[in-house]
């Protein structure tokens, strides 16, 4: 950049919340996306499990799924060459100690997801037959659970900003911003951008960021998952696969691109960082998947870890600092970045634009306070 760049609204993180939001704005503001890291998509959006989940989250992330699907099945023309959902499924399975756990749960999703339900223990080892017998006794099954392109929704939405304009400045980490009463002065590794809002999409970073700008932190969480892929045995065919979800939430696996990738769905807190993933949370993980399936883990092709930011009530925020005219948040995505990115984004565009949510957005049963930064100040 050289001199100040003057844009209407910038937007602190080239992630997948800052990037849907800049597609979605561009088309009626000047953007600028700033983006510490030499790439977008470098931190928790580029280390997801990609799944799409209807029934995943609490009741407001459930509604902001919902309201996604339709863009996700159908993009607008050319944002995607490949389809951005594929076909996977979710088997949550349990013991026969999990059977009201599992019942609770069937009844709790099968409103927003109808074609969810009960599956035997046979069921459940016709699709997935590695499934241990005795210790799988029944499952849920959400046949609808989809793969995300998860590459390709972030690439979309950058490339629709880029389309209308938007600046995507990378190495631009954002050192001081200040707000003058009308404009902010944002000082960036990159050079200094003036703008009228500017946008906390800074995942991990989210509180850290607003600490900088002078509003007050949310008590956002960042919470570290570890993930790996391996090979799956020799003539096993695990294409088709769904994602199996141990019922307590503490362990999944899935088909990933020839391998299988698994995790030990862990939440350990951790401050900001360039998350790693530790040789303990992979041991667990494979302790676990072997507890509950006949599945060598041979080979690790890979392991990483990665940060999912939470608000204390688990609900993404959207909307303006009640305290700092021009502030305005979008964060807390947790483990739902991107089954909710083109809901969310959307919501927050018209929060900015018009001061509301899209009506088809309050249809599903999403208010603005559900999402406003003010419900965390007490
Ligand atoms: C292991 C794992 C599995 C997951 N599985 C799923 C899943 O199956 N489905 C799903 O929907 N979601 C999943 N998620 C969650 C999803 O990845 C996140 O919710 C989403 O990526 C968050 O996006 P974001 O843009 O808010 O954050 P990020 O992608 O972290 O982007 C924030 C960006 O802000 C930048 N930044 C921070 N501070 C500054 C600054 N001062 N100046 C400039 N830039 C700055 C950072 O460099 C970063 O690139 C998973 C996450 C993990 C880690």
């Amino acid at each position: 950049m050289t001199g100040p760049l003057e844009v209407d609204v910038a937007i602190v993180g080239g992630g997948i919340a800052g990037a849907s939001l800049a597609a979605h704005l561009s088309a009626e503001r000047s953007v600028a996306l700033l983006e510490r890291e030499d790439q977008p998509g470098y931190h928790a959006s580029g280390r997801s499990a990609a799944l799409f989940s209807e029934t995943y989250g609490n009741a407001v992330v459930r509604a902001l799924s919902v309201g996604s699907r339709s863009f996700l099945v159908t993009p607008p023309e050319g944002f995607s060459d490949h389809p951005l959902l594929t076909p996977r499924g979710a088997l949550h399975v349990g013991g026969p100690t999990h059977d009201a756990h599992l019942a609770r749960m069937l009844e709790e999703v099968g409103r927003l997801a109808p074609s969810t339900r009960r599956v035997s223990r046979d069921e459940a080892r016709a699709l997935v037959p590695v499934l241990r017998p005795d210790r799988v006794a029944s499952g849920v099954y959400e046949p609808d659970a989809m793969d995300i392109d998860t590459n390709s929704l972030l690439a979309g939405f950058l490339r629709v900003a880029k389309g209308r304009g938007a600046r995507v400045v990378t190495g631009a980490q954002v050192a001081a911003a200040a707000f003058d009463g009308t404009r902010w002065r944002i000082e960036t590794r990159a050079g200094e951008v003036r703008a009228a809002i500017l946008v906390d999409a800074a995942g991990a970073w989210a509180d850290e960021l607003a600490g900088l700008a002078g509003a007050e932190p949310l008590g956002l969480t960042p919470l570290r998952r570890t993930a790996f892929v391996f090979e799956p045995p020799p003539g096993v065919a695990v294409e088709r696969w769904p994602i199996v979800i141990g019922a307590d939430e503490d362990v999944y696996f899935k088909p990933d691109a020839g391998l299988i990738l698994g995790s030990p769905a862990d939440e350990t807190p951790s401050p900001p960082t360039d998350a790693q993933a530790e040789e303990l949370d992979v041991a667990i993980a494979v302790e676990r998947i072997q507890e509950i399936a006949d599945l060598p883990v041979r080979r690790i092709v890979r392991r990483w870890a990665g940060l999912r930011t939470f608000a204390p009530d688990k609900t993404p925020v959207a909307g303006f600092d009640p305290d700092l005219p021009g502030f305005f948040w979008l964060a807390g995505q947790g483990g739902y970045g991107f089954q909710t990115a083109p809901a969310l984004s959307w919501s927050a565009a018209s929060l900015i634009l018009r001061g509301a949510l899209p009506p088809g957005i309050e249809d599903l049963g999403v208010t603005a306070e559900a999402l406003a930064p003010g419900r965390l100040r007490g």
